[in-house]
């Protein structure tokens, strides 16, 4: 019999991730799905032990734990923030919905762009009419 592994989700794309990336890079994150990611790569102000329990703990929790070789760096979609890298890849069923949706996505935005600008059109003469 053939052991069927769940069904896991690509990593986001480079495109979605500079998109939504929030700019914060750092030696520590807790992702949303409650892993801890930790460069191991670079050098920072560790806490005393910090850094050398973190990597046991990579060891013996895996699942928990993961070490980078890179700066950890979050994106935050829909209010959840998680870390590129993570083996859980939390925003990438954002990208595929939006992707799936993409002609929708660009009406709508194209419509509430006219919207806005109608709206900041009436504002100016609105402005224009309580100064005179
Ligand atoms: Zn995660």
């Amino acid at each position: 019999m053939k052991n069927i592994e769940p069904p896991k989700f690509e990593e986001t794309s480079p495109e979605f991730e500079e998109a939504f990336r929030d700019g914060y890079g750092g030696c520590r994150r807790t992702c949303d799905c409650g892993r801890e990611l930790f460069d191991i790569a670079n050098s920072y102000d560790w806490e005393e032990g910090e850094l050398e329990n973190l990597t046991k703990l990579a060891t013996e929790k895996p699942e928990e734990y993961v070490a980078l070789e890179y700066s950890c760096s979050t994106l935050t979609v829909n209010g959840r923030t998680f870390v590129l890298g993570c083996p859980c890849n939390g925003a990438r069923p954002y990208e595929d919905w939006i992707n799936r949706h993409d002609r929708q996505l660009a009406a709508y935005l194209n419509k509430r762009s006219k919207l806005l600008e109608e709206e900041a059109k009436a504002l100016k003469v609105a402005g224009v009419l309580a100064e005179t």
